[in-house]
């Protein structure tokens, strides 16, 4: 146990920007022999968006803890010890496969019995790892968790079953208010510091226009704030958006420069982000408020 862990904390400190799940490992099935028949499954998931969509789904008996440290986002997310260690006991880990090199990193170094990769199942494009923001790439998650789930907690699987039914048809209101709400923005400039609405763009029509790039937390270059003032002052926009997370200087700046007024829009990644789909709510109504329609 202690060279395990000593492994893993020498490994764990690699910093990485939002990076493409490109070497997914091995995609997943863990090599476990089941649960111990003992109590509830312990079940982690690597980060917030997953541990919503897994809590949703395992009910309020069983667990869901995050790989990711509370209030830390994710992409350049460095593990606690004690996370480290507690991940060799879960029966379960559901994980976005090449998105946190220190998750990977302790996948290998303790590995929890059973590992679901989503990375092969939501169709990334472009290294870009936020399939979440896009309800119909999330919900199709529900019934491959809930199988997972079921296998590491047979007795448990047709509530699993059951709930990944709720939430999926949850997930798809949520689309179809989506698509109501933003149906008279289609084609509009969507404005955002961090680069993490590409898939919520696609499935709503919208143009999204990035500052920073996929690290909410790089510092973009002058250069590339006059870039993108460029970009800008051809389109018909009044709000620059920026996360929750992070610092609104860099659309403060450049609202400054061109005379916009700046918002926030949630990404979701972390668990200051609150419910997932009241997050996404909140996330509508600022898209209504500052987007200009074309
Ligand atoms: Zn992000």
């Amino acid at each position: 146990m202690v060279p395990l862990v000593s492994a893993a904390l020498a490994t764990l400190t690699a910093v990485t920007a939002c990076g493409a799940p490109a070497g997914s490992g091995d995609g997943g099935k863990g090599s476990g022999t089941g649960p111990d028949g003992i109590g509830q499954p312990i079940v982690m998931a690597s980060f917030y968006p997953l541990q919503w969509l897994a809590q949703e789904i395992a009910g309020p008996d069983v667990k869901i803890g995050s790989l990711t440290p509370k209030g830390a986002e994710p992409h350049d997310s460095e593990l606690e010890l004690s996370q480290v260690s507690a991940l060799g006991e879960a029966d379960l880990l559901v994980t976005l496969g090449g998105f946190q090199a220190a998750v990977d990193q302790a996948i290998t170094a303790n590995p929890p019995k059973e590992t679901l990769d989503v990375a092969p199942l939501v169709g990334l494009e472009n290294e870009d790892p936020h399939f979440w923001l896009d309800p119909v790439k999330l919900a199709a998650l529900a019934t491959p968790i809930a199988q997972a789930l079921g296998k590491a907690d047979p007795d448990g699987a047709s509530g699993y079953d059951n709930r990944a039914a709720t939430v999926a048809s949850n997930l798809a209101a949520l689309d179809e208010e989506l698509a109501t709400g933003l149906a008279e923005f289609k084609g509009a400039a969507l404005i955002t510091t961090h680069a993490a609405f590409n898939y919520f763009a696609q499935r709503y029509e919208l143009d999204a226009v990035s500052i920073s790039g996929v690290d909410p937390e790089a510092e973009p270059s002058p250069a590339r704030i006059s870039n993108a003032a460029r970009q800008i002052e051809g389109l018909a926009v009044k709000t620059i958006y920026f996360e929750d997370q992070a610092s609104p200087k860099t659309a403060e700046v450049l609202a400054g420069k061109l005379g916009l007024t700046t918002s926030v829009l949630s990404p979701i990644e972390n668990d200051n982000s609150g419910d997932y789909l009241e997050a996404m709510r909140t996330n509508l109504e600022a898209l209504r408020t500052g987007l200009v329609a074309p």
